[in-house]
């Protein structure tokens, strides 16, 4: 049986501009080429919990009233997402991210615009705290309020639905609150670093990150870690390891991450006792997003991560 997901997040219209590298202050660059696909952390994730990895997936976000937001709902029930709990924000309009592709190494940097996605309310989560309740795991990341997260992932904890927390962008810091009610934390290197102020480079220091984050109340880490891979730290079971990357050729790195999660999330045990395993599967749909431009556009299905790894 599948998982059921419910993903708490952003949903974005992004931008892709295609460059040969990055301009320096006060240089006109030409682009090589553009285009625009649905994206958004939160519904990149939902997008692979429910392609990647066939699970029957929800959403809680917020569009703006704008055609906008009519095409990235349209394109979630496309791949059968759940939007009942996406509200239409009548004050701000749609989010948007412009990402800067440098076509020479497949290499981004993004500008995010939050728009509507910042107005998602602790009412919302109230409003969808019976599709929490029947969910395997919830999902959440920091492109919607913090204090929304927040009040959603210590619902589920009380009710006993499991929690993921993809801490990106990264904060500063996370509420104490937060992580004592995330069961699994995943952060890529630049977010393990920035929160938990260890440089995250080997074996040792991923070690300490994890400690870092197990002292506040969360067991589990997982460390992305682009073309390596991945480390997972898992205190009750006893986990500390890499799990390696599959050798491919990038072309853009955007939403490598997104998939993961959503991959891992969709295949995870709620008991966590196929982790090593989840995270492989993680890392061959994320290998396979990596090959392919943009975000959605680039998340495979389960049959091709089947298909492509047999
Ligand atoms: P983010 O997109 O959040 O920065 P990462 O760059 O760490 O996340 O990538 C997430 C996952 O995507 C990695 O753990 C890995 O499985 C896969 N991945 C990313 N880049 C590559 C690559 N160049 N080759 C193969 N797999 C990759």
């Amino acid at each position: 049986m599948a998982n059921k997901i419910v993903i708490l997040g952003s949903l974005n219209l992004d931008s892709i501009l295609q460059i040969s590298r990055l301009p320096q202050p006060g240089e006109t660059l030409s682009m090589t080429g553009k285009n625009s696909a649905p994206g958004g952390k939160g519904a990149n994730q939902a997008v692979a919990a429910a392609r990647a990895g066939g699970a029957q997936t929800a959403f809680i976000g917020r569009v703006g009233q704008d055609e906008t937001g009519n095409f990235l709902l349209e394109t979630l029930k496309k791949d059968h997402i759940e939007t009942d709990h996406i509200v239409v924000d009548h004050q701000k309009d749609t989010g948007q991210a412009y990402i800067l592709l440098q076509t020479t190494t497949g290499q981004n940097s993004i500008l995010v615009y939050g728009g509507a996605n910042q107005n998602l309310s602790l009412t919302d989560v109230k409003n969808a705290h019976s599709i929490i309740k029947e969910a395997d795991f919830l999902i959440s990341q920091f492109e919607t309020p913090v204090e929304v997260t927040t009040a959603a992932f210590v619902y589920a904890h009380n009710v006993g639905v499991k929690t993921i927390l993809n801490p990106a962008p990264a904060l500063d810091q996370i509420p104490a609150q937060l992580l004592a009610a995330t069961d699994l934390i995943c952060p890529n290197e630049t977010e393990a670093q920035a929160l938990s102020n260890v440089s995250v480079t080997d074996l040792n220091s991923m070690r300490q990150a994890a400690a870092f984050f197990q002292k506040q109340g969360c067991a589990r880490t997982i460390i992305t870690l682009g073309a390596r891979g991945a480390y997972i730290y898992d205190n009750q079971h006893k986990i500390d390891q890499f799990v390696d990357a599959f050798k491919v050729k990038a072309v853009d790195t955007t939403a490598a991450g997104d998939t993961f999660i959503g991959a891992l999330g969709a295949v995870l045990k709620t008991d966590f006792s196929n982790l090593v395993a989840a995270t492989l599967y993680a890392n061959r749909a994320s290998s396979l997003a990596v090959q392919k431009l943009g975000a959605q556009p680039s998340i495979p299905t389960a049959d091709q991560v089947q298909s492509y790894f047999n």
